[in-house]
């Protein structure tokens, strides 16, 4: 198992963010040859190119890069072209990598990355210089995985770090006190929502509601923010002074709003797997929201689902149940949040508070909360009871960068000289 940590490279001198820039597109050149000799191989009936082949094709010192970077690529281009392989058999408009690209991220194998007295040296290729940044390196064990710089409206160095088994003996420990305490195993559904990040029950009958309001706070004021910019666009020349600035200011806004965004998410589902280990939960199951949002229902709306990355939240959960040790699956959702939890009876739901229509039945309860207990019979056969209480919890505080909450500095002037 392993971990990622992000370092956003601020304040690159020109001169290196243009070496990343040409290096990225060296990077690139490297896929397209890869691209060019796979399409030659299909288009020919020939045997594709394999590992070694492609290695063949791209040594020799044609590229300004690591060899080992360049291997990266290849690598990636074939698992590439394996995924779609397989995922062609269930559907046939998947198409194997066909489009030139401009850049391309550069990656380091664990082997070629030197970390030493707070810099982290990555090396391009005899005779030429290695990429050195000095960053706080406190944090990171002697021996890192790889490491990989991408752009994200502004470079980052995501360096990968292995992640020893040490977590595996206090989680079994606690894995022997639950079966200890009882004998029916834990098992829990979440329902992955808009409003509300996640809505847990489990078949203990307690549950607990995570709300999405920071991230949906964040994302419209993104969406307002670019649409500000986007109209100002618009009034300049491409490439001149202005818009040069506006696109910076674009890129500033959308990344720090994405890093915000993507903390919460961390947040919010770090706190679902705190309440599973709480609750002893040996078993997860998440609901997979695919398909809701293929409906037509206007363009506000539209905008909002669109933008609704439930896949990270899905993926966030599956690695933080796997580091603690709780087994996890994704399924369909479909039906769950238009079924009443008590009398089986289907109706859409109007607004937050799901209210039964069966007047024999009379039932209501938290809506999140009941596509999550709908799940339970989907996926493990069992019916439970809705849960007499729930929890509710925020994801977090957003986290604000250390540069906007110091006190603004008062620039002293000189003293004038006692002439
Ligand atoms: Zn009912």
């Amino acid at each position: 198992m392993e971990r990622t940590r992000i370092y956003r490279l601020y304040h690159l001198r020109p001169t290196l963010a243009n070496r990343l820039r040409d290096a990225q597109i060296e990077a690139a050149r490297v896929w397209t040859l890869c691209r060019d000799l796979h399409l030659y191989a299909r288009q020919h009936g020939l045997p594709w190119p394999n590992r070694d082949d492609l290695q063949r094709a791209t040594k020799g010192g044609q590229f300004a890069l690591h060899s080992q970077t360049i291997q990266m690529v290849c690598h990636t281009f074939l698992a590439n072209v394996e995924t779609t392989r397989q995922l062609k058999a269930t559907n046939p408009k998947m198409r194997y990598p066909y489009k030139d690209k401009r850049y391309y991220p550069l990656s380091w194998p664990a082997q070629t990355v030197s970390i030493e007295r707070g810099r982290i040296v990555l090396p391009m290729g005899r005779g030429r210089p290695a990429l050195i940044f000095r960053l706080d390196t406190s944090g990171l064990p002697e021996r890192v995985g790889g490491c990989k710089l991408v752009w994200k409206d502004g470079y980052e160095l995501h360096v990968s770090i292995p992640v020893e088994n040490e977590v595996v003996e206090t989680t079994a420990q606690e894995v022997g006190s639950a079966a200890e305490m009882e004998t029916v195993p834990v098992r829990a559904t979440v329902d992955l929502g808009k409003i509300h990040q996640a809505a847990v029950s489990t078949n203990t009958g307690k549950a607990i509601v995570i709300s999405g309001r920071g991230i949906r706070s964040l994302k419209r004021r993104q969406n307002m923010a670019l649409g500000q910019i986007a109209r100002k666009c618009s009034r300049c020349e491409p490439g001149s002074k202005r818009w040069r600035e506006l696109q910076h200011a674009r890129q500033q806004q959308s990344a720090r709003i994405e890093r915000q965004v993507r903390d919460l998410r961390h947040k919010g589902t770090r706190k679902v797997i705190t309440f599973c280990q709480e609750q002893h939960v040996s078993t997860l199951y998440i609901g997979n929201p695919h398909g809701v949002r293929k409906r037509l229902t206007g363009r506000h709306h539209h905008q909002r689902m669109s933008q609704w990355e439930y896949g990270k939240g899905i993926a966030y959960l599956t690695e933080k149940a796997k580091q603690a040790r709780i087994e996890s699956f994704t399924g369909s959702e479909r039906g769950t949040s238009s079924q009443c939890p008590v009398c089986g009876r289907k109706q859409k739901p109007k607004g937050r508070e799901w209210v039964c229509r069966n007047p024999q039945c009379g039932f209501h309860g938290h809506r999140d909360v009941v596509g999550s207990v709908n799940m339970h019979p989907l996926a493990y056969n069992q019916k439970i009871s809705f849960p007499a209480h729930i929890t509710y919890q925020r994801a977090g505080p957003v986290r604000v960068s250390q540069r906007n909450e110091e006190p603004p500095r008062v620039r002293r002037r000189a003293s004038a000289s006692p002439l």
